[in-house]
């Protein structure tokens, strides 16, 4: 990582490197030269690469977070999605469960008038029965 000399700013990777062979032993070992562009400024330079293994972590760590930010995201909406298809759900239960009250209420009103026609009935035949000289007794 290296310092923007523009603004101060850090920059993490080069856009472009390349190698500088010593043209003498003397001035020891070969250095990796590298191109690197200011996120913030914008300002391009140039500078010896330093650590840049550990450059590479640092990308890698920082791509590593930006990849769990992204899941970290899409987490989110897919809790949001799951909360509001919850929030259907309950409301097409409580619908559902209004519609069965409804057709119980239906169905024991059904039940209800079926019971007060079976006693006229009843009482009809009761009727019929003692018009016709039939006693309670006789029928058992
Ligand atoms: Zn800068």
């Amino acid at each position: 990582m290296v310092k923007c000399p523009k603004c101060g700013n850090e920059v993490i990777a080069p856009v472009k490197t390349w190698t500088v062979s010593p043209r003498r032993p003397a001035e020891g070992a070969a250095k990796l030269m590298g191109i690197f562009e200011c996120p913030s400024c914008k300002a391009r330079f140039r500078t010896a690469v330093k650590l840049e293994e550990k450059a590479e972590e640092t990308v890698s760590i920082k791509n590593m977070v930006e990849r769990i930010k992204v899941i970290k995201g899409e987490l989110m909406q897919t809790l949001k999605n799951l909360r509001e298809k919850i929030k259907t759900l309950e409301t097409e239960r409580a619908n559902l469960m209004v519609e069965i009250e409804k057709l119980k209420k239906a169905a024991e009103s059904r039940v209800s008038a079926l019971e007060s026609e079976v006693n006229m009935l009843r009482e009809e035949v009761k009727s019929l029965r003692e018009l016709l000289g039939y006693t309670e007794e006789k029928e058992k």
